[in-house]
């Protein structure tokens, strides 16, 4: 098949893992006989660099035209004063506002050969499975916002058709997975929270076949490390859902594991390693492409419709977290481009 896929590698450690993420892309192309393009474009601080705009027309349109978006990550010290007029992160708000992305998949698992360098020791890690599905353009990232001489407001808003679309989204993922949905909110507390919970019930007997459990956020926190084998699909509200797959991130045993996919209505989906720009560690060689890598395993399963291609790809990256090399981040000596050399190998192999 023919994709055109448009990168944004951004700052710090983004282009360097992009890189890694692209040339498995152009392993599975070259393997399955698929033809995908690239075309390469700024966002965050290197943009504001070059344009003075986190995202420039430029790169919004290419994002708009492609099948498909790969991005790095955003941001570092550079711009990071907190009273810049423009910061890297709106860049990366705008890109999945323009594209109505609202729904923001990150898939958790423990690998055996990394279950040490988790931080849970009690629990069967292997028996962790997850599916974070995490609101991605509404809440308080963009209600309106107020500041006076000594008081300041984030208004957090939901309407009922934006928290529908990725209720059910998460529904049609726990249908095809263990059929176990957790909605997470602060219903006790929270207006958006209890229309958030009211949505959910409202539409759960169309999904009689998935079992529906409610969780309090703060309890949440707790559950995830207490008992994280018990949860299948957790959906929640975007503030919710960024500190929830931060903390579950940690279980996993390094940032740079974890992939995500950022979707809406149509098949067009931003695809990121979840973890930052690594600011302490870019232009070294040595940041752990893992998830960069596994991100473009969800785009050709998202976005493609390749599952074939993206099982190949996971199982190449399993086996090189199995065998090595690794990275530091993971205990190992091997740096980024030892990595993507050992997976791009597998990935021959599993073809
Ligand atoms: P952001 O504000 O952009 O989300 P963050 O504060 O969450 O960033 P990261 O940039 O993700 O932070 O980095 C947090 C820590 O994890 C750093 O010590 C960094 O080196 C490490 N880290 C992040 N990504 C990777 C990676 N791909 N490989 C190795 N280490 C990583
Ligand atoms: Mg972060």
């Amino acid at each position: 098949m023919k994709a055109h896929i448009v990168t944004l590698p951004g700052d710090g450690v983004g282009p360097e893992v992009t890189a890694a993420a692209v040339a498995v892309l152009q392993a599975v192309a070259e393997h399955y006989d698929h033809q995908f393009t690239f075309e390469e474009h700024l966002i965050g601080g290197c943009a504001i660099d070059a344009s003075g705009e986190p995202l420039p027309a430029a790169s919004l349109e290419a994002c708009k035209k492609a099948d498909a978006v790969l991005l790095g990550a955003v941001g570092g010290p550079k711009w990071s004063d907190p009273n810049a007029k423009v910061r890297p992160e709106q860049g990366l708000l705008a890109l999945r506002a323009a594209l109505g992305v609202y729904a923001n998949l990150r898939p958790l698992q423990v690998h055996p050969a990394l279950a040490n360098l988790s931080p849970l020791k009690n629990e069967k890690l292997k028996d962790v499975d997850v599916l974070f599905v995490r609101e991605l353009t509404g809440g308080a990232y963009f209600g309106a916002k107020t500041r006076t001489a000594d008081a300041a407001t984030d208004e957090c808003r939901y309407t009922e058709a934006e928290i529908e679309r990725v209720v059910r989204r998460a529904f049609a993922l726990a249908r095809e997975r263990r059929h176990h949905l957790t909605s997470v909110d602060k219903a006790n507390v929270l207006e958006t929270s209890r229309l958030w919970r009211n949505v959910v019930q409202r539409i759960a007997p169309e999904y009689r076949d998935v079992k529906v459990e409610h969780q309090l956020v703060d309890s949440m926190a707790m559950l995830l490390l207490t008992q994280p084998g018990r949860y299948d699909v957790v959906v929640t509200e975007n503030l919710f859902g960024d500190i929830l797959t931060d903390e579950a991130a940690a279980l996993a045993g390094s940032l740079g594991l974890l992939p995500s996919a950022s979707l809406g209505d149509g098949k067009r989906g931003l695809y990121e390693p979840i973890h930052g720009s690594a600011p302490d560690i870019a232009g070294q060689g040595v940041a752990n492409p893992t998830g960069a890598m596994l991100s473009a395993a969800m785009l050709l399963r998202h976005s493609l419709g390749l599952e074939e291609e993206a099982q190949c790809v996971e199982a190449a990256v399993s086996h090189v977290l199995a065998h090595g090399p690794r990275t530091r981040d993971v205990g190992g000596q091997g740096n980024t481009a030892a990595v993507r050399d050992a997976v791009l190998m597998a990935v021959e192999d599993h073809a």
